[in-house]
């Protein structure tokens, strides 16, 4: 089933299945897994058997029928996020689904196919062998061919996430000649430096340039890095970054913080930056004086006040914060009263 979509970085979804399991602190209200309760479904948590969309190869191929005439009327391919309500590299589901998904996808060669993930460990494992280089000795290696039109974003929703798995993930972009790889910190849920990754002792890997980094020390204030000697190459850096906050009845409220010192390292690094929405949770600094007003004077609004950046990294640590639960569509998608809407520079 392919659905047209509000989701403010793509044009459609399909899923082959529906059903995964949570790995990660951003699932922890997985609107998936809510909307697939509310329908009654049980495809949710280890073990739980997944549920197979037969339609989905269909609604592939009918999209990229449509190519010509989407590309006509947007002046651009159009672009379909694979899978919206499950992981596309969830090892719980049959071999068999997984190898029809990955044939649709590939065959789809006029959309631009957006494979999101929670699972980046799984692409090795998972993705057809064809598509990747392989990882025997420089000596046997042999080049896959990974569709030009297929790139990844993969969740990121924490720091500690981010330095975990971001070097892994520009390792793949590398190895295996990716055309686009970016990061969804979707629900963001602290501070990210992407510029500042700690991947080992003393080295340091800026995410967004791929280039490793040495920490020389402390200066007088702040930690100094240094990009020259004894460093491994670098990697190819980010090609995207996706920031939102959550919606559901139970999510969390995001510090504007957060969100601009992303959107600023990205910025600083030429990367595209796109800000999805600020979910439940509107903060103060959005609002104008009427809103303001409005909002006080309704006991029933939820709210959060003096929430604290907290991360020490933070150029303004001590920025409080008011927040009220005015819902996804009043919050909006403003940042410092802009919208940010930048897409990676895909050359399929
Ligand atoms: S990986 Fe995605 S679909 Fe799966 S539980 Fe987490 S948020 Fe939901």
């Amino acid at each position: 089933m392919a659905e047209i979509t509000n989701i403010e970085w793509t044009d459609a979804t399909v899923n082959f299945w529906w059903g995964c399991s949570p790995v990660s602190l951003g699932c922890d209200n997985c609107y998936a897994e809510t909307w697939n309760n509310f329908r009654g479904n049980k495809q949710w948590g280890p073990g739980a058997p997944r549920r197979k969309i037969i339609s989905a190869a269909a609604s592939l191929r009918r999209l990229q029928k449509d190519a010509d005439n989407f590309e006509r009327i947007h002046g651009r391919r159009r672009r379909v996020f694979m899978h919206s309500m499950s992981d596309v590299f969830d090892n719980e589901v049959p071999a068999e689904w997984r190898e029809e998904a990955f044939a649709a996808a590939e065959a789809a060669d006029r959309l631009d196919i957006q494979f999101v993930t929670k699972r980046i460990t799984n692409l090795e494992k998972l993705a057809p062998a064809h598509w990747l280089s392989s990882a025997l000795p420089a000596e046997r290696l042999s080049f896959g061919s990974w569709p030009r039109h297929i790139g990844v974003l993969m969740s990121v929703v924490t720091q500690r996430e981010a330095e975990r798995d971001i070097e892994r993930l520009l390792k793949l972009k590398q190895r295996h000649r990716l055309p686009w790889a970016g990061i969804s910190g979707e629900p963001l849920l602290e501070a990210l430096r992407p510029r500042r990754l700690r991947v080992g002792k003393k080295l340091w890997l800026d995410g967004l340039t791929g280039h490793y980094l040495q920490d020389l020390g402390r200066g007088y204030t702040e930690t100094i890095y240094h990009a020259d000697g004894e460093l491994p190459g670098p990697l190819p850096g980010l090609d995207w970054v996706i920031i939102g906050g959550e919606s559901s009845k139970l999510a969390r409220p995001m510090h504007p913080e957060w969100v601009r010192t992303v959107r600023d390292q990205c910025r600083a690094a030429g990367v595209p930056f796109l800000f999805k929405q600020w979910g439940e949770w509107k903060p103060v600094s959005e609002m104008d004086r009427d809103e303001l007003t409005e909002v006080r004077a309704r006991p029933e609004i939820q709210r959060v006040e003096g929430m604290p950046p907290v991360a020490s990294f933070l150029t303004t640590p001590n920025q409080q914060m008011d927040f009220f639960k005015v819902g996804k569509s009043k919050a909006g998608r403003t940042l410092d009263r802009r919208i940010h809407n930048e897409f990676p520079r895909i050359s399929a």
